[in-house]
C-alpha cells in the first residue's frame, strides 16, 4: 500500500471528527425524537386538474428538534435510513396519516386519498405491510383511500419480493404511485410489471413546461404514455396558474404545488380544508 505521512492524516482527522460528531449527535436526538413527540405531518392537497376540486393529500414529515429548529426530510431522511430508523418513524407516519385522513372524511362526508412516502429501507422490512395493515385498522381508513409513493429506487433491485410486496398490497387495494418519475433510471418497463396506480412527474419538468419547449414535450409524452397503461397522473411542483392551463389542456388528472397550496401543519391544513370543501 502507499505509504501516507502523518501530515496526511491529521489535515483530515478535525474534519472528519467533526462530520462524524455532528452525525453521531444527529443520531442520538433522533432515536429520542419518536418518545418527545418532534414528529409532524405537514399536508398538501393534491386537486383535480381542471376544477381545483380536492382529490387527495400528500403527508410530509417535518422534525422540530428544540437545539435544530425544524429539520426538512431531506436533511434527516437519508440518515434515518442508514440508521433503520426509518422503519419506526416510518409506522409512525403511516397511522398518522391515516388517522388525519380518516378524520377529514368524518368532517367533510368525503372521501379524501392520504398519500405516505414509503423509503425503500422501509418498504423492505420484513414487518411493512403489517404496519400497513396496523394503521388502517385502527384508523378504520378504507384500503383504497390509502397511496404509498414510493420511488424508482426500490424496484431498481428487480427483486421478486419486492414484486411480490407490491401485488400484495394492489390485491388488498392500497393504491401505489411512483414518485419523482423522469429524474431516476427510468426503464419504462417496470411500468408495465408492477401494479402502479398513479405516476407522478418530477417537479423539474413541471417548473420548465412554460420555459420550454422540450419540457413541454416530455409532459406531454409522459402523459399520453401513463394513459395508454392506465395510470393516472400527478404533476409535482406546480407553482403558476399558466401551468394548470397547460396541464389541463394536456389532460393531466391531477396537480399538486405552492400555486394550490404549500404543505401545512394539521389545524392550518384543518382550515383550509373548511374554506375549500367542494
Ligand atoms: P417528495 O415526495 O417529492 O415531496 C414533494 C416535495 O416538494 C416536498 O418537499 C414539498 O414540500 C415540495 N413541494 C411541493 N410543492 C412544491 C412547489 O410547488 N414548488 C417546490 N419548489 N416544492 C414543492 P419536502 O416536504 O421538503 O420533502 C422532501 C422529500 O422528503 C420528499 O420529496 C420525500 O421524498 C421525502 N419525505 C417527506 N416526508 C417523508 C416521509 O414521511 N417518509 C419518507 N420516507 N420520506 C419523506
Ligand atoms: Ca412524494
Ligand atoms: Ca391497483
Ligand atoms: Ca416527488
Amino acid at each position: 500500500a502507499k505509504h501516507r505521512g502523518k501530515s496526511a492524516y491529521s489535515h483530515f482527522a478535525p474534519e472528519m471528527t467533526e462530520v462524524s460528531h455532528e452525525r453521531l449527535q444527529m443520531e442520538s436526538r433522533m432515536r429520542r425524537a419518536l418518545e418527545l413527540q418532534e414528529f409532524e405531518l405537514y399536508y398538501q392537497p393534491i386537486v383535480e386538474t381542471g376544477s381545483g376540486r380536492l382529490h387527495g393529500v400528500e403527508a410530509l414529515l417535518r422534525w422540530n428538534n428544540p437545539a435544530m429548529g425544524m429539520v426538512m426530510p431531506d436533511r434527516f431522511i437519508p440518515l434515518a435510513e442508514e440508521t433503520g430508523l426509518i422503519i419506526p418513524i416510518g409506522e409512525w407516519v403511516l397511522e398518522e396519516a391515516c388517522r388525519a385522513a380518516m378524520g377529514w372524511q368524518q368532517e367533510t362526508g368525503r372521501e379524501i386519498v392520504i398519500s405516505v412516502n414509503v423509503s425503500p429501507r422501509q418498504f423492505r422490512d420484513p414487518g411493512f405491510t403489517d404496519a400497513v395493515t396496523r394503521a388502517l385498522e385502527r384508523s378504520g381508513l378504507a384500503p383504497h383511500l390509502l397511496e404509498l409513493e414510493i420511488t424508482e429506487r426500490l424496484i431498481l433491485d428487480n427483486s421478486i419480493e419486492t414484486a411480490e410486496i407490491l401485488r400484495q398490497l394492489d390485491r388488498r387495494g392500497i393504491k401505489l404511485s411512483l414518485d419523482d418519475f423522469g429524474t431516476g433510471y427510468s426503464a419504462l418497463g417496470y411500468l408495465k410489471t408492477y401494479p402502479f396506480d398513479t405516476l407522478k412527474i418530477d417537479r423539474s419538468f413541471t417548473q420548465d413546461v412554460m420555459k420550454e419547449q422540450e419540457s413541454a414535450s416530455l409532459v406531454r409524452a409522459i402523459i399520453n404514455m401513463a394513459h395508454s397503461l392506465g395510470l393516472k397522473v400527478i404533476a409535482e411542483g406546480v407553482e403558476e396558474e399558466a401551468q394548470t392551463h397547460f396541464l389541463q389542456r394536456e389532460g393531466c388528472d391531477y396537480s399538486q404545488g405552492y400555486f394550490y397550496s404549500r404543505p401545512q401543519p394539521a389545524p392550518e391544513f384543518d382550515q383550509w380544508l373548511k374554506t375549500n370543501r367542494r
